[in-house]
């Protein structure tokens, strides 16, 4: 569903541009019933070549490893048969989002479909395809992580699938493209002046940084949404709301509320990567005694109070 946001450039355009045949999409498609099961049994059978099979949503072993959970309809077999019988086919497979990757929202609490990622449960390499499964093309499962992912995230992978440009190191350790998860959502944030000085927001619809009241993990979070923003402007941090680390697995049991900064001692638990404890907690301090007064006065309201100095830009 997401995919259906990428509208600039036109989706089915772009795709076409970059020699990507959709064989079928459930919702931009007009096959149906039994010209669908048709269509996946050519697959199976190698009578239609597939060269990326992309699956949404968690699939679910459930119950007992049956898989009765979630029977395609009209065929008798459950889905988990059916990926599993077209991933052995394709060239390369992707999973596209963050329940596909690793069992996501689907698979929380007790899981009582006993849902998994593709070839993660969790953060547990395994999953439907286990550990060692490999595309036809040599590759692991291609995980396109995100609730829900950005789809110039799906497009992007499926270019570049198509012009022979994903090798393993293009892939992270957890198996997502490089191109969006080696960056941080943090990178790019429009806060990012309040994060510097720790004006930090205190309840929602402030401006200060997320981080350490508002339960942001934009610093730890991998994904380019602040670089490449969602409908050409927004992101979540953009719209006031914290980033809840959605690209990585486990996000959707933080074991906290997701508004809420879980601290130790006053200091937040989740550090921005690469940073040690120290470091933070003595860079906070230096920095919270040096904040400007327009920052520090902004970061709790709701717009821009103080605005920034003129000063002038040629000395003589
Ligand atoms: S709100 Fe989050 S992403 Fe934005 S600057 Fe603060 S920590 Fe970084």
């Amino acid at each position: 569903m997401s995919l259906l946001c990428a509208d600039s450039p036109n989706l089915m355009a772009t795709l076409a541009d970059g020699g990507v045949e959709l064989l079928w999409h459930p919702s931009l498609s007009e096959r149906s019933g039994e010209d669908v099961v048709t269509l996946l049994e050519d697959c199976i059978a190698g009578r239609q070549a597939l060269d990326v099979l992309c699956v949404e949503g968690a699939v679910l072993r459930g119950p007992n490893g049956s898989g009765r959970f979630h029977m395609l309809a009209g065929t008798g077999r459950p889905m988990i048969e059916w990926v599993g019988a077209l991933a052995a086919r394709a060239q390369h497979v992707v999973a596209v989002g963050t329940c596909a990757a690793f069992g996501g929202v689907t698979a929380a609490s007790f899981n009582p479909t006993d849902a998994c990622g593709l070839q993660y449960d969790g953060d547990a390499a395994g999953g439907l395809l286990g550990a060692d499964f490999r595309s036809g093309s040599g590759l692991p499962v291609i995980n396109i992580a995100g609730c829900p992912t950005h789809p110039d995230w799906v497009v992007e992978t499926l270019l570049a699938l198509a012009m022979g440009e994903v090798a393993p190191d293009s892939l992270d350790a957890l198996g997502r493209p490089r191109f969006y998860a080696d960056h941080l959502v943090h990178h790019g944030c429009a806060r990012n002046e309040f994060y510097e000085f720790k004006a930090s927001a205190e309840k929602p619809s402030d401006l200060g940084c997320m981080m350490e009241h508002m339960g942001c993990k934009g610093t730890q979070a991998h994904a380019d949404c602040n670089l490449r923003p969602w409908n050409g402007q927004g992101s979540c941090t953009n719209g006031g709301y914290a980033c809840i680390s959605c690209t990585e697995p486990g996000f959707e049991e933080p074991g906290h509320p997701f508004a809420l900064t879980p601290k130790v001692g006053g200091i937040p638990i989740g550090l921005p990567t690469d940073m040690p404890k120290a470091w933070f907690v003595a860079l906070a301090a230096l920095s919270k005694s040096a904040t400007p007064g327009r920052v520090r006065t902004n970061a709790t309201a709701d717009h821009l109070v103080v605005t920034p100095a003129i000063r002038k830009t040629v000395r003589k």
